[in-house]
């Protein structure tokens, strides 16, 4: 059985075809295109899924930055401006022929990570990107949560420095505008690749307090974070990350939190969006 997976980011779509032990057998990618243009960008996407071999697949899966509504129906991502309730999921079903489920993309990775990557066999964890932005997903006694909205798992706004630097969302001191690359560049005035190691250690110390609520909130033992900030700081973002959770996580239950990185390396996004339609096809 195999599955196609697509994940839409604010700087690349891909789309692949996925067999259900999650080896991706054929994948393309292409940049998003830039400006206001909804049927662009969604002929752009239908142009990767056209040039993949659908046949014999089951089902679509996608990963899809938020905000959305329930099941995709229509996606706003933050970092594509040319989508704005958008009908994604629908449109993509009518183009597919396929039964097709949407989710956030960070939650999509959770459901990657629970699946084949570093949170396999866990039952409780917390799955994070840490890159331009912040993001995560959490599964909880072996179920991805969902929340009111679908939003569970926003983990990019755990306030880490009480009136602290404004956040995109409006609020002051957020993991997000603290911690997030695109914070590190407007503190540092260079790209975050380029941060100094005091930043890094910084860095790894606010996620670290950010999942250090989640474990004391939550009890959920293990935080598997990925994103280009969090693997590209590795050596010095997870020891500083792992002391500030050792410090703040100090109940019988939270003491022991883990903080490793991810284990899908680049294959994250289509290995978790391929997650998503296996999880529901299943139901
Ligand atoms: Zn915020």
């Amino acid at each position: 059985m195999h599955v196609v997976a697509v994940d839409i980011g604010g700087t690349k779509l891909a789309a692949g075809v996925v067999r259900d032990d999650g080896t991706i057998v054929d994948q393309l990618a292409a940049p998003t295109p830039a400006g206001t243009d909804a049927e662009a960008l969604f002929a752009t996407l239908t142009g990767l899924l056209d040039g993949l071999d659908r046949s014999g697949a089951t089902a679509v899966g996608v990963g899809c930055g938020g905000p959305m509504t329930p099941g995709g129906e229509a996606v706003s991502p933050l970092n594509i401006p040319a989508w704005r309730g958008f009908p994604l999921r629908q449109r993509l079903a009518a183009h597919c022929a396929l039964p097709v489920w949407v989710d956030n993309d960070a939650k999509a990775l959770a459901r990657g990570e629970g699946w084949i990557g570093a949170a396999r066999g866990a039952r409780d964890f917390i799955a994070m990107v840490v890159s331009t932005g912040i993001g995560g997903g959490i599964v909880l006694d072996g179920r991805l949560l969902d929340g009111a909205g679908g939003n569970a798992g926003h983990i990019g706004h755990v306030i880490v420095e009480p009136d602290g630097r404004e956040c995109g969302c409006g609020a002051r001191g957020c993991a997000e505008a603290e911690a997030s690359g695109g914070a590190i560049a407007r503190i540092t005035g260079r790209p975050p690749a380029q941060a100094p190691v005091e930043i890094r250690v910084r860095t790894g110390t606010l996620v670290g307090r950010a999942i250090a609520s989640v474990a004391n909130l939550l009890d959920v033992p293990l935080a598997v974070v990925s994103g280009s900030v969090a693997l590209g700081y590795g050596e010095t973002f997870f020891p500083a990350a792992q002391a500030e959770v050792d410090a703040r996580c100090r109940l019988d239950f939270s003491r022991g939190t883990r903080v490793v990185p991810g284990g899908l390396g680049a294959d994250g996004p289509l290995i978790g969006a391929a997650a998503v339609a296996l999880a529901n096809w299943r139901q």
